[in-house]
């Protein structure tokens, strides 16, 4: 029924509120500000190296659009914010395949998909590899984590990740919607390490 509404209703662009007319997604300056970088420094990484592509700060356009992906049913943001992504990923890092990590099957019916899903196929489409969404698997729900102390967010992760289908050997670009703390990123870095998967880089929409 939303969607549907949203066919028939004139559309605001989601980034800056201005009249979408006949494109879907972004309108033209808002998918020209989006920025992919290589960050050199996260918690993803204990020396200072380039292993992450983000679009930057959680904030305007780039804050907006995720909450439109995410909560709003706009799937059709996929598109513009994995190719803005998909920019930024160095082809001599000669991704193999890209992987999302995965929502537990309760939320992703609750929301219909797995924005970091639509997300994984857009940049993997991009950079002409395979998209693996069944390589991780959540084995279990954790508890909502924005209501959680690190410690318990920690440890509520641990295990919450399996091996799904067998992956393509070389470098795995792993990716999710937003990176804050790690600890769901390192979660599945675990996961794929334990399973002899070490050659790990990482795409996350923001900060
Ligand atoms: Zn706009």
């Amino acid at each position: 029924m939303l969607s549907l509404l949203r066919l028939l209703l004139p559309r605001a662009c989601p980034g800056c509120g201005g009249q979408l007319g006949p494109h879907s997604g972004l309108c033209a300056a808002c998918s020209q500000n989006l920025r992919a970088r290589v960050e050199w420094h996260s918690p993803l990484c204990a020396q200072p190296a380039p292993h992450l592509v983000s679009l930057g700060p959680y904030r305007g356009v780039v804050r907006r659009s995720i909450c439109a992906l995410k909560y709003s049913g706009a799937r059709e943001l996929a598109r513009p914010l994995g190719q803005a992504l998909a920019a930024g990923v160095p082809s001599d890092w000669r991704i193999a395949g890209v992987i999302p990590v995965p929502l537990h099957s309760r939320r992703e019916r609750e929301r219909g998909y797995n924005q970091a899903a639509l997300l994984a196929q857009v940049v993997a489409d991009c950079c002409g590899v395979p998209c693996c969404p069944a390589g991780l698997r959540r084995h279990r729900a954790t508890a909502q984590q924005a209501k959680q102390q690190v410690a318990e967010r920690a440890a509520n992760l641990q295990g919450a990740f399996g091996i799904g289908q067998a992956l393509p050997g070389g470098t795995l670009l792993l990716l999710d919607d937003v990176l804050t703390t790690g600890e769901t990123l390192l979660a599945c870095r675990d996961a794929l390490h334990a399973a002899g998967y070490t050659d790990l880089k990482y795409a996350v929409l923001a900060r």
